[in-house]
């Protein structure tokens, strides 16, 4: 697992940074800060996670963003703590205290998408169970409540119905097991998203944050090998290959690890 470090046992060592600095922490939330369900609507944020994150938000030297594939009103209300910024669409838009942000996906881009959108929800009428999220600069396409059986044939279906775009070079797809993720085809990831917010913070206060970056995910990758020889970098989960050099075994290791931070900031 190329040397990847259980956070917890190297507490000691990480204290004083932790304690001292002027921290900028990074989260993505489903499987980092919520535990992943089938049902991504029931992804909630428990008291104890809410409780802890509010702690340290009101830490004046500690910053906080949230960055989720989610969209940005769905990410925001979720998690609902003023005074952090929240990102949608991993990154591709934000919104908190000093940051109002959304790339600037081309014209052409969001025309395909707009397309692509009424072309699956149609595509898809053959397949039950199978929808189409509109997350406003990216689609999804879930198929949890698909048969089993009808599964292959509606992933095919999707690629097939996105080729066009994507031969254009207007759209990305990434699919996972019961999801279908589309994407504008630009330049922009959770790495360049949090070295953005990095840079926000330099500029307004004249001092660079220590950055903390944890996540679970593909798109968090991006992120760790942006921060990686500037800050702590935090795999969430059975450790596996990760660009991270720490990890946290599970949501409750998270639950923790905020829980002892808050408390050595305040001392
Ligand atoms: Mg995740």
């Amino acid at each position: 697992m190329r040397g990847v470090r259980h956070l917890p046992e190297s507490w000691e060592a990480l204290k004083t940074d932790l304690a001292g600095r002027f921290l900028y922490l990074f989260f993505d939330y489903d499987g980092t800060l919520s535990s992943i369900v089938r049902d991504p609507e029931q992804a909630v944020l428990s008291v104890r996670m809410k409780r802890r994150l509010e702690r340290l938000s009101g830490d004046g030297r500690c910053r906080i963003a949230v960055i989720s594939g989610r969209s940005l009103e769905d990410i925001r209300n979720r998690v609902g703590i003023a005074g952090i910024v929240y990102g949608g669409n991993h990154g591709l838009e934000m919104e908190g205290p000093g940051v109002t942000f959304r790339y600037p996906v081309p014209e052409k881009m969001k025309c395909a998408l707009d397309e692509l959108c009424g072309q699956l929800g149609k595509a898809l009428l053959l397949f039950p169970g199978a929808f189409v999220e509109d997350k406003g600069l990216t689609l999804a396409v879930h198929f949890r409540r698909v048969k089993r059986g009808a599964l292959p044939a509606a992933m095919q279906t999707v690629l097939e119905t996105a080729r066009p775009y994507r031969l254009r070079g207007e759209i990305v797809l990434r699919s996972g097991k019961e999801v279908c993720e589309i994407r504008p085809s630009v330049e922009w990831d959770k790495g360049k998203t949090v070295l953005w917010l990095l840079e926000k913070v330099e500029e307004a206060v004249g001092e660079a944050p220590w950055p903390v970056c944890l996540g679970d995910d593909r798109t968090d990758e991006d992120a760790f090998r942006a921060i990686r020889n500037r800050g702590l970098t935090v795999f969430v989960g059975e450790p596996r290959e990760t660009e991270a050099m720490y990890y946290l075994g599970s949501i409750g290791e998270v639950a923790e690890f905020l829980g002892g931070l808050a408390r050595i900031r305040k001392g």
